[in-house]
């Protein structure tokens, strides 16, 4: 029986969501139908809706969710209808290149797809529709690869937990599994958004020294100072680095993380570490940009350049383990979670993240 549910459909770049019923396609065999409970409307979005990062319509957005399997396809072995899973921005086959070497935040059942995400859905014009990232999170229900899903146990509450699979990820991945942060040691941070916040709490945990950030919206800053920043530079008014290396005996800080997304700030996240310090970059804005950095400081200095792609975390692990961390109070979703919308208002959430009104505003679903 064709499963039909809505879905707030990207028909075109730049245009207003289309919020359509979609008959779902049959099920491949080794994916599963997720019922979305909550999808948080990612800062990335505003880029795909834009159409900076190419993204082919129809398709639907949304590349991190939270849900209840309601079906699996007949090859299925490693998920069961019934159970609560998060769907994260990447999938661990388990069997590619990059996952038999341990790096499966580089799964090639996401990233050599080249951009062109499977079809999921069936608009009522007969177009057929795509999930971009593989997820489709703006959907009443989604049609995922069974290694992008990922059971999990917690009383929190969906929209908490939808945030494991790219805010959290990405923002405590960097500090403890890819700058691998000291206590003690000087940071700073280029953008107080999702991410930049959750690494500043991600911080607090790995008992950081000075924590600078860096983020030109007053509201931003004053959150960050509230988890436990430091010093909060406006760059519309400081010197940035200048201040930065004031901050830090002169030298810069031990480890910068940028996300933030332009080439400025990336660069001034590699500028503003110490010789020998490590940048984690996680930011991007428009895909074919380009990053120009200073030979000197970069080859001769030793500084390390760093990526984050989804926090370079094993999702079969970290996700439970984060989500234990929410619960004992260690992170804090409260403060990052700025509003939930109903699927009908996917545009509204859009305005307000393309705006910086929300941190992250998730769309939640009541089945
Ligand atoms: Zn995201
Ligand atoms: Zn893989």
């Amino acid at each position: 029986m064709t499963v039909r549910g809505k879905a707030g459909v990207l028909r075109a770049i730049g245009e207003p969501f289309s919020i359509e019923a979609v008959d779902m396609l049959a099920l491949d065999p080794k994916r599963v139908l997720v019922r979305t409970h909550a999808s948080p409307f990612c800062s990335t979005d505003v880029k795909n809706w834009k159409g900076q990062l190419y993204k082919i319509p129809p398709t639907i957005l949304g590349h991190a969710s939270i849900g209840e399997v309601v079906e699996v396809g007949s090859a299925v072995d490693q998920v069961r209808v019934g159970q609560r899973v998060v769907v994260p921005g990447t999938p661990e086959c388990g069997r590619c290149y990059y996952c038999a070497i341990g790096e499966p935040w580089q799964c090639g059942e996401l990233f050599d797809l080249g951009g062109i995400y499977p079809d999921v859905a069936r608009g009522d014009d007969g177009a057929l529709i795509s999930c971009a990232g593989c997820v489709g999170g703006y959907a009443e229900y989604m049609s995922i690869s069974e290694n992008q899903v990922f059971p999990i146990e917690s009383d929190l509450p969906s929209e908490t937990l939808s945030m494991l699979g790219c805010g959290i990820t990405t923002g405590v991945g960097s500090v403890f599994n890819i700058a691998k942060v000291q206590p003690g040691e000087s940071v700073t941070i280029v953008g107080a958004g999702h991410v930049g916040l959750w690494i500043v709490q991600a911080l607090r945990l790995a008992g950081a020294g000075t924590v600078i950030v860096v983020e030109p919206n007053a509201a931003r800053r004053e959150l960050a100072g509230s988890l436990g920043a430091d010093h909060l530079l406006d760059p519309a008014v400081d010197d940035s680095l200048v201040r930065v290396r004031e901050l830090t005996g002169g030298r810069g800080a031990d480890v910068a993380f940028e996300a933030a997304g332009p080439a400025a700030s990336q660069e001034l996240a590699v500028r503003a570490v110490r010789r020998g310090g490590r940048t984690v970059l996680s930011g991007f804005e428009i895909g074919g940009a380009e990053l120009v950095l200073p030979q000197v400081e970069t080859a001769l200095q030793s500084r390390r350049i760093l990526s984050s792609q989804n926090g370079q975390v094993h999702m079969r692990s970290d996700l439970q383990r984060y989500a234990g961390m929410l619960e004992r109070g260690l992170l804090d979703g409260a403060p990052i979670l700025t509003n939930t919308y109903p699927l009908e208002q996917l545009d509204l959430a859009r305005e307000r993240s393309g705006s910086y009104t929300d941190v992250c505003g998730v769309i939640v679903f009541d089945h």
